[in-house]
């Protein structure tokens, strides 16, 4: 607990004495560390709600059609304790969900997006270990084990647990670089989630559950955000997420107000959308920008606040964002507001 842990997770801890179990969420708690628990097998999860864990990992019970009424009514028990919060669930149902279409169309596997940053030789290997999707010992039951999902989702939702978006990225086949979309899609598609509960519970709860609340999690000044440009209104379909050409940005959201002695002046002007890059580069190098919204039609498309002082973190993820945007759009009018110093005060403000 002296290092530097955030989170600490339980796995197999039906093999553990209850007492020890105890001692780990106990000591954790009281270091102001949350304490997430594996799901699998029914005894790990009476121990983990026993010992009041925040969260539980997994949607579990292998093949098993529905989670026992012992274990629902234990759910209710503590989902119904408002001063203790929400109890968590990150049922991780698209690894399972997606593998026989990954088994069936292996070269989908050859998507260049999950080997970004990774050494060739740890590319190689994991590829070479993905040769035959359909021999993979650890997907031997996950086709009986899909059915099951649906409802065990739902079993979960109406015992009251706030379910979270997470993925089991690192199983077989099962990429970061798609899984979170993915189990986004499950959700809305399979499991009929309303999108913008779905995109909640990737966005704020997660942020409450990891303690991260004041970091990230709603897009306000100060925090933290990954921005994600999408071809369609994300609160019709969350498919739209994935098959866009899409590129994340994270910035720290900042709406610091110009000094007093500063004039902000505002220009816009029209431009092609393979334009829209250079167009951006050019704006930033002018050192005195401050925000550029992208407008199409009229309306708001994206935004780019330039505080001083971020411009060198922000500026390569914005061109990325730029450059997923340029996909999607055709022309667009840009706002330019820069910051211009009075001719009362020459002094630099950066
Ligand atoms: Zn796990």
């Amino acid at each position: 607990m002296e290092g530097k842990v955030d989170v600490i997770k339980l796995i197999d801890q039906d093999e553990m004495t209850m007492d020890e179990v105890r001692a780990v969420v106990e000591e954790a708690h009281k270091a102001g560390k949350p304490v997430v628990a594996h799901a699998h097998r029914p005894e790990e999860i009476r121990r983990a709600l026993a010992a009041g864990v925040d969260c539980l990992e997994h949607t579990g019970l292998a093949t098993a059609p529905e989670y026992p009424p012992d274990i629902i009514a234990m759910i209710r028990e503590r989902t119904a304790r408002m001063a203790l919060g929400p109890l968590w669930w990150t049922p991780t149902a698209e690894g399972l969900l997606n593998y026989e279409y990954f088994r069936d169309n292996p070269e989908a596997l050859d998507d260049p997006a999950w080997k970004e940053g990774l050494p060739k030789d740890i590319v190689d290997d994991v590829r070479k270990s993905l040769e035959h999707p359909d021999r993979l010992p650890y997907y031997q039951l996950t086709p009986a084990r899909r059915p099951t999902l649906a409802h065990k989702f739902n079993q979960l939702r109406e015992a009251g647990v706030t379910l979270l978006i997470g993925t089991d990225s690192g199983i077989p086949m099962n990429f970061h670089s798609h899984s979170t979309w993915r189990e986004l899609d499950a959700w809305v598609n399979e499991f009929h989630v309303d999108p913008m509960t779905a995109i909640r519970a990737a966005t704020y709860w997660p942020a409450v559950a990891m303690k991260a609340e004041s970091q990230a999690g709603t897009v306000v000044p100060g925090k933290f955000a990954d921005i994600i440009c999408c071809s369609a209104s994300t609160s019709s379909s969350s498919t739209a997420c994935g098959i866009v050409k899409l590129s994340r940005a994270r910035f720290r959201l900042s709406l610091r107000r110009n000094r007093m002695t500063d004039r902000t002046c505002k220009e816009s002007f029209k431009v092609a959308a393979d334009q829209l890059v250079e167009t951006l580069k050019k704006l930033v190098h002018e050192g005195n920008v401050r925000r550029v919204i992208v407008k199409q039609d009229g309306r708001t498309v994206v935004e780019f606040p330039l505080t001083v002082g971020v411009i060198g973190t922000v500026f390569a993820p914005m061109l990325a964002a730029a450059g997923a945007l340029a996909a999607v759009l055709s022309e667009c009018t840009i706002e330019v507001e820069r910051t211009v110093a009075d001719d009362s005060d020459k002094k630099d403000v950066a």
